[in-house]
C-alpha cells in the first residue's frame, strides 16, 4: 500500500499500486479487480486514485515507431521525452498543456488543451488511433469517428486502459517562440485582447484575482513557433538546453494568504509589464514555465492546495468571469496562479472545453476556500459553464450532475460493463 495524491496532494489516498511493464500485466490487473489507470499524477486531485488497485503506467514507456511526424507510442510515455526526442528534429506536439511531465494515457484520458486550443481544438487533434483494454481484458484499436474513441477523450481512464496511441506531431522551423506580451488594467481589456488576438498561435493570460489595486490587470502572452529569421544571431535553430529545475524544500504557505498574497500579485505585474513587448524566447519557458520549478507544489504546505478551472461559453464568459473574481476579491482570498484562455469550438461527448474561455486557479486547501469554490460552482452554473475534471478534486456529485453530459457517460458506461472495472475516487464521488 501506498500513499498516493494529485499534483494538488489533496486528497491523500492509501491505494495497492501495481506497476505495469507490458500489455499482458495490464490484462491480468484489469481482470483481477476494479482499477483505475494511473500516468504521471499531474492531474491536480482524485482522478488517478483507487485504494482497492491503482495500475500504474508509467513502466510501458517505450516509443515504437516514427515517421515524417507520426509517433507510434506506449501510454506511459511522457511529452517531455516525445520533445527531447524528437524537438532536435523538428517535430512539437501539436497540442501540450501547460506541464510537460505528463503522460501519453494521461493527456488523452482529459483530452488536455494548451494555449492553441481556439485554433487547434483539444488533444484529440493529434490523435490517429488508441490502443485501448477493455473490462475483459480484451484490446480494441479505437480511431476518429468511434464512439468510444469519442468517449475515451475525456474519458478520464473510465472507459479502460490506455495502452498505446499513434499521435501526429508539429513541423517546427526551430525550438525557438516569438513571444508578444501586452501588460493590460482590466477584464473587458483583456477579453478585447483576446479576440483580437484569435489568430495568434498561442494565447494565454495571468489575471489577478485577488483583491486590491491590480484587481482585474492582467499580462496576455502571445506566441508563435519561431522561423530562423527571426533568432538573434547567436542563436541555434534547435537548442534544447536544459535548465536545472530549483528545488522547493519547503512550504511557504503563508504566501498565499491576504496582504501578502495581494502583494506579490500586484508586484508580479508591474515586474511583467516593464518586460512587455516582444522577445525570442526557448520553448521550455514559453509552454512549462512551472516546470523549472520541482515540487513547486509543495508551497502550499502540507495541506496541499485545490484547483477550481471552469470553461464559460463565449457569450456568457465576461460577466461569469467578472462574477467569479468580485466573489473571490470579496472572500478575502485570492490565488496566485490565475490563468485565463480563449477556447475555440470543441467537439466529442464528454471533454472539458467550450467555445469561450476558461479560468484556472489555484487556493490553498482549507475551509475558507472550499466554502468560496462552492460559490465559484453556483456562479459558473448559473453561466451555463462546466468544471475541468482534471483539475477537481472536491467538487459534489450535484455539481457534476448539473452537466447533462454526466448521466449519458455512466449510463454509457454501465452498458459496457466498464463502471464496474474502472473506478476512482473521483467517479464515484461524481456518480460517474
Ligand atoms: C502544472 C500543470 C499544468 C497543467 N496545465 C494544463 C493545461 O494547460 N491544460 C490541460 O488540459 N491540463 C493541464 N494540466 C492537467 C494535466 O495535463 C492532466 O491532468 C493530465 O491528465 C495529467 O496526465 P498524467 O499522465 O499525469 O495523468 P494522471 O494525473 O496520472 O491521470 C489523469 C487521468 O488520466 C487517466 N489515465 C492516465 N493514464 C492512463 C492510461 N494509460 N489509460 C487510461 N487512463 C489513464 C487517469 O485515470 C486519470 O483519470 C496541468 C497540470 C499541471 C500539474
Amino acid at each position: 500500500m501506498k500513499m498516493l495524491s494529485g499534483w494538488g496532494r489533496f486528497p491523500k489516498v492509501e491505494c495497492r499500486v501495481v506497476r505495469a511493464r507490458t500489455q499482458e500485466d495490464v490484462r491480468q490487473a484489469v481482470l483481477e479487480a476494479p482499477l483505475i489507470a494511473r500516468g504521471n499524477g499531474r492531474a491536480y486531485g482524485d482522478a488517478a486514485l483507487n485504494p482497492g488497485l491503482t495500475l500504474d503506467m508509467t513502466g510501458m514507456d517505450r516509443m515504437r515507431s516514427f515517421e515524417n511526424g507520426v509517433l507510434v507510442a506506449e501510454a506511459g510515455v511522457l511529452l517531455g521525452d516525445i520533445i527531447q526526442a524528437f524537438l532536435p528534429r523538428g517535430w512539437f506536439p501539436m497540442v501540450t498543456p501547460g506541464t510537460k511531465l505528463v503522460s501519453l494515457g494521461g493527456a488523452i484520458a482529459a483530452d488536455v488543451h494548451g494555449k492553441n486550443h481556439h485554433i487547434d481544438g483539444s488533444f484529440r487533434t493529434c490523435v490517429d488511433w488508441i490502443d485501448l483494454m477493455g473490462p475483459d481484458g480484451t484490446v480494441t484499436r479505437t480511431k476518429q469517428g468511434d464512439a468510444l474513441f469519442d468517449w475515451t477523450l475525456g474519458g478520464m481512464g473510465l472507459t479502460g486502459v490506455i495502452l498505446r496511441a499513434q499521435i501526429r506531431l508539429r513541423r517546427v522551423e526551430t525550438s525557438w517562440i516569438v513571444q508578444e506580451s501586452v501588460a493590460l488594467t482590466s477584464l473587458t481589456d483583456t477579453i478585447a485582447a483576446f479576440e483580437g488576438a484569435m489568430d495568434a498561435p498561442y494565447s494565454v493570460a495571468w489575471i489577478n484575482c485577488s483583491a486590491g489595486k491590480t484587481h482585474g490587470h492582467s499580462i496576455l502572452l502571445k506566441g508563435r513557433h519561431a522561423l530562423p529569421q527571426d533568432l538573434p544571431m547567436d542563436r541555434t535553430e534547435f537548442d534544447l538546453g536544459r535548465p536545472g529545475k530549483t528545488p522547493v524544500p519547503f512550504g511557504l504557505p503563508f504566501l498565499f494568504k491576504g496582504a501578502a498574497l495581494r502583494t506579490i500579485n500586484s508586484i508580479y505585474w508591474r515586474l511583467q509589464r516593464r518586460k512587455a513587448g516582444r522577445a525570442v524566447v526557448d520553448w521550455d519557458s514559453y509552454f512549462y514555465p512551472l516546470d523549472g520549478l520541482a515540487n513547486w507544489n509543495k508551497l502550499y504546505g502540507r495541506h496541499g492546495f485545490v484547483q477550481f478551472q471552469c470553461a464559460l461559453p463565449k457569450d456568457t464568459a465576461e460577466a461569469g468571469l467578472a462574477e467569479i473574481m468580485e466573489a473571490i476579491a470579496a472572500s478575502g482570498q485570492g490565488s496566485v496562479l490565475s490563468v485565463l484562455k480563449r477556447l475555440g469550438s470543441q467537439s466529442g461527448p464528454f471533454s472539458f472545453p467550450m467555445e469561450g474561455y476558461t479560468l484556472a486557479m489555484d487556493f490553498p486547501t482549507n475551509k475558507r476556500s472550499l466554502a468560496l469554490m462552492e460559490r465559484l460552482d453556483t456562479i459558473t452554473m448559473a453561466h451555463k459553464g462546466r468544471f475541468y475534471l482534471a483539475k477537481d478534486a472536491r467538487m459534489p456529485k450535484a455539481v457534476a450532475q448539473a452537466d447533462p453530459r454526466a448521466a449519458d457517460f455512466a449510463a454509457m458506461r454501465k452498458q459496457a460493463g466498464m463502471a464496474e472495472r474502472f473506478t476512482s475516487v473521483q467517479s464515484r464521488r461524481l456518480g460517474l
